[in-house]
């Protein structure tokens, strides 16, 4: 699942071909992607929008309107956008949604799971959509140890499964809490509360260069995520657990475990990621 580093790879690469173009044609083909809306009545909404710029927040891509209004993309497990001139595209049954700009490219969402959203905001319909969804961003200056600390504080559920709680903190998923969690030597079922002081300001600076690499790398591709001109990341050469069960732990030796954590797949190491 793309998590803040894929995302905003994303983000970044479509940016400049998008912002200032106008969605001249919008075909759809997939309702469970616009759902509870018709995919038509969707379609012939976007058409005449304008871009005005390519954001993100958490794991939501949002492309605002000069209108005001906004369009949030959720790739959830296996969502990828492709922008390429028009007519280069290549024939691709997993292909959900297409856009034509008007400088005659295209932006193709591709889908094998279904997972993903459009969601279509009205002006002033955005800022409380996010708050209600999600919590600071972790690579911004304002997010600090403290902050950490007090989303934390008091929550006695696993430390992993904070972390991975949207409202708590936006754009963690499954490998960068993993990642991030062994450098910083934590176990993930530590209750979340219970840190101190040393542990939050080494996990607050793990989680964000789990997160830098991860943007540095391109992201992580596994399987279908990719970059908008069809390439890859490689952050998945840096990891250090997750997916490596039974490989040595790079800092001990000893073998990398897998365990499941809130249905999660969960990779550690049982020497260095102690219970106290
Ligand atoms: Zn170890």
């Amino acid at each position: 699942m793309p998590e803040l580093p894929e995302v905003e790879t994303v983000r970044r690469r479509l940016a400049p071909g998008l912002e200032g173009r106008l969605f001249v044609r919008v075909e759809i083909g997939d309702g469970r992607l616009v759902r509870p809306y018709e995919p038509e009545a969707v379609a012939a909404e976007l058409v005449g929008e304008r871009v005005s710029a390519v954001e993100r927040r958490g794991k939501y891509l949002i492309f605002r309107f000069e209108t005001g209004r906004a369009l949030l993309i959720h790739l959830r497990m296996t969502g990828s956008l492709r922008h390429a001139p028009g007519g280069s595209l290549e024939d691709d049954p997993h292909r959900r949604a297409v856009v034509r700009l008007d400088d005659g490219s295209d932006v193709a969402y591709r889908d094998v799971r279904r997972f993903g959203t459009w969601l279509l905001l009205e002006p002033g319909e955005l800022d409380g959509y996010i708050a209600a969804r999600l919590g600071p961003e972790p690579l911004l200056p304002s997010f600090t140890a403290k902050v950490l600390g007090s989303l934390l504080a008091k929550r006695k559920a696993p430390l992993k499964s904070v972390l991975l709680d949207q409202k708590a903190i936006a754009g963690l998923g499954n490998i960068y809490v993993d990642e991030a969690l062994w450098r910083s030597e934590l176990h993930p079922r530590r209750p979340a509360g219970e840190l101190d002081a040393k542990e939050l300001s080494r996990l607050h600076r793990n989680i964000r260069r789990v997160l830098e690499l991860g943007l540095a790398r391109q992201g992580a591709t596994l399987r279908d995520y990719a970059t908008p001109d069809g390439g890859s990341g490689s952050m998945q050469h840096e990891f250090k657990v997750y997916g490596r069960s039974g490989e040595p732990c790079p800092r001990c030796g000893t073998p990398i475990e897998r365990s499941v954590l809130g249905g999660r797949g969960t990779w550690t190491c049982p020497s260095c990621q102690r219970l106290p």
